[in-house]
């Protein structure tokens, strides 16, 4: 996969790209990340990107010459170098009106060849660009941040990790919380006691099926006390929906 970020700071992405596990997917050639600088591509004497908006009004807006010109030539760069792939990119808007980005929406994007996030900056981004250039536009919330460039790390993380051969085995994005429909299970490592504080037995015993049984119970446990609203759509057995109810109704019972 190539991910090019379209950003007015690039340096903000070099610690992101280079550390961890990002970066060794790079150096494994998994993932290419790239971030470009779109003032670059400013046609004007004074290499602006921004100007007032039209109608009046306090904050600049991205104009957007520079940022087609850039998407355009990283398009232009990218078929030169691998005429592989003939699956168009997904351009993707950061912006705080966009759809709010999911593991669902990562776990889609990781299917793509070519992604290239486009971070805002200032008031917004001249219409035009959501218009005619995007395909996506994302948020990482109901919140405003300054910039563009940590929601797309954001998205760029929770996508670079779902592809094949990123994650040694030391994670596994198999049993995160979200990608099952339901919130991960506890983890526990040594010491087995702390403090006096115990370490279940079942995850001393060596018994997996008893380990897999208590770890889904604990994972359905955890996603009714703090995100019931994903057991509407978890895959679930009808002896764990009945289970539920029941757990349910005793928390209910115990809270009044
Ligand atoms: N005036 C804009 C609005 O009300 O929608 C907010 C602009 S914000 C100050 C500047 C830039 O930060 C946005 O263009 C976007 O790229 C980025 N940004 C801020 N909050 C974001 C969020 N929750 N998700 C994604 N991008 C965000």
């Amino acid at each position: 996969m190539r991910v090019d970020v379209l950003t007015l700071f690039p340096e903000m992405f070099e610690g992101v790209f280079g550390t961890s596990i990002l970066g060794k997917a790079q150096t494994k050639g998994l993932v290419s990340l790239n971030a470009v600088n779109f003032r670059n591509y400013a046609t004007n004497k004074h290499n602006t990107v921004d100007d007032t908006p039209y109608g009046g009004g306090g904050g600049m807006v991205l104009k957007p010459d520079p940022i087609f010109a850039a998407v355009e030539d990283v398009l232009e760069k990218r078929s030169k170098e691998s005429a592989a792939s003939s699956k168009p990119p997904r351009i993707i808007l950061m912006c705080p009106q966009g759809e709010t980005f999911t593991q669902k929406k990562a776990e889609e994007l990781v299917q793509e060849d070519h992604l290239i996030f486009i971070c805002g900056h200032y008031e917004g981004y001249d219409e035009r660009i959501r218009e005619f250039l995007v395909t996506d536009e994302l948020s990482i919330g109901d919140y405003v941040l300054t910039g563009g460039e940590l929601p797309a790390m954001v998205a760029i993380d929770s996508v670079a990790r779902l592809i094949p051969g990123v994650l040694g085995n030391e994670t596994s994005a198999v049993t995160d919380s979200f990608s099952t429909g339901l919130l991960e299970y506890p983890h526990y490592t040594r010491p087995p006691e702390f403090r006096g504080m115990k370490v279940p037995d079942v995850l001393l015993s060596g018994h997996h099926l008893n380990i897999d049984a208590w770890r889904r119970e604990q994972s359905l446990i955890r996603t009714l006390e703090r995100r019931p609203d994903m057991l509407d759509t978890a895959e679930l057995t009808e002896k764990e929906r009945i289970w539920l109810d029941k757990l349910r109704s005793e928390m209910e019972r115990t809270s009044e």
